[in-house]
């Protein structure tokens, strides 16, 4: 009777996960799918830097001749305010949940990574991005929080 009842405990709390684990993209809980639309932003519509604490000369130049401004005015324009930038509290618990679930290598610390990173979701190219980075599609108006 017993076993019986911790099986029927042990089959809700799956179900109640796998629930929520549904609710999240899948990017946030897969990171092949994650890499493979990050690696689409890059090519396609220039997603990075790849180290946002460096200088990034030609990158940012690249951007401000793009979007016609100064390499200064377009350093301003970054996934951290950018509109399809989500970072809604169950976003982010999507985030972390898909890095304790071994999403990535950094599980065991999965809130300091997300923190470090000011990582958010892209609702454009469906990818966890970070949030001193940018695109060729960035827009006005984010983050969604
Ligand atoms: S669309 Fe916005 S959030 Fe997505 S990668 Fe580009 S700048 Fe970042």
């Amino acid at each position: 009777m017993a076993s019986a009842k911790k099986a029927f405990i042990s089959g809700a709390i799956r179900r109640e996960y796998e629930k929520k684990m549904k609710a999240c993209p899948v990017a946030t809980q897969d990171v092949h799918v994650n890499l493979e639309n990050r690696n689409h932003a890059i090519k396609e519509y220039g997603y990075g830097p790849l180290n946002p604490n460096e200088q990034n000369r030609k990158f940012w130049g690249k951007k401000a001749d793009m979007w016609d401004v100064s390499p200064a005015e377009a350093k301003k324009s970054r996934c951290g305010n950018c509109a399809a930038f989500i970072q809604t509290p169950q976003m982010l618990q999507c985030i972390e949940n898909g890095m304790e679930a071994g999403d990535e290598p950094h599980e065991s610390n999965a809130k300091d990574v997300i923190e470090a990173s000011n990582l958010g979701y892209c609702e454009f190219f469906h990818f966890k991005c970070a949030g001193d980075r940018t695109c060729d599609a960035w827009i006005v108006g984010g983050p969604v929080k």
